[in-house]
């Protein structure tokens, strides 16, 4: 589960992005306003935490924007400041949640997966799909029990196919997903990961499907 964390207060920021990690997350660290704004106009977050008070812009101006964009990316507020105004209009502008400074990392950890919920149909942290495993939280595979290793590309490919599973994922959703900064993927670098991971779900019965186009499209066999 990829998470942007956006704070500008230091202590704080390092102090979150190793418990976040510590749980499984994948944290992406910004401190200012222009840099969480280029990250979320270039990489796809599963969430994202944003402290309001930021050094080059207010913190609602980015879920405005985000919101403006049409993404739906679950946003949860953290706040020290204590005027109800602030919340309320963060949540107006089409944030999810918010926490008020300080509080309990637990109840973080809480809310973070709360919101996941939410935003994926109750799933919690595992997405099935015949023998294969999800283990969003983890980001990890598993068959049987048993974890599938994988290359981290190929993973990433797989995960976003599976967290879309039975819907078409385009090739472009993909890519923003496996986007690394100053680093980009060579043109049929996803069909690639595609073919491989095509060979490796073989044996489970699970296809992915080209869907001409528009991109791809992981299914189960029903005869299995
Ligand atoms: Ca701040």
């Amino acid at each position: 589960m990829k998470i942007l964390l956006v704070e500008d207060d230091e202590a704080l920021a390092d102090g979150l992005s190793r418990s976040l990690s510590g749980w499984g997350f994948d944290i992406t660290l910004a401190a200012t306003g222009a840099y969480a704004d280029t990250a979320l106009r270039t990489q796809l977050f599963d969430l994202v935490i944003l402290d309001l008070g930021l050094p080059d812009t207010d913190g609602r101006e980015l879920v405005r924007m985000l919101r403006a964009r049409k993404s739906t990316v679950p946003v949860l507020i953290l706040t020290a400041r204590d005027g109800l105004d602030d919340r309320v209009s963060g949540l107006e502008l089409g944030a999810d949640d918010y926490m008020i400074k300080p509080f309990e990392l637990r109840e973080l950890e809480a809310r973070i997966k709360a919101l996941w919920r939410r935003g994926h149909g109750g799933f919690g942290h595992d997405i099935v799909v015949g023998r294969l495993v999800l283990d969003v939280r983890h980001r990890e595979v598993r068959v049987g029990g048993e974890r599938m290793m994988l290359p981290s590309r190929e993973y990433g490919v797989l995960e976003a196919l599976l967290l879309q599973a039975g819907q078409v994922v385009s090739k472009d959703h993909i890519a923003q997903r496996l986007a690394v900064r100053s680093e980009e993927l060579a043109d049929n670098a996803i069909e690639v990961y595609v073919h491989r991971l095509r060979k490796r779900l073989d044996a489970l019965s699970i296809r992915i499907r080209t869907v001409r186009g528009l991109g791809y499209l992981l299914e189960h066999s029903a005869d299995e």
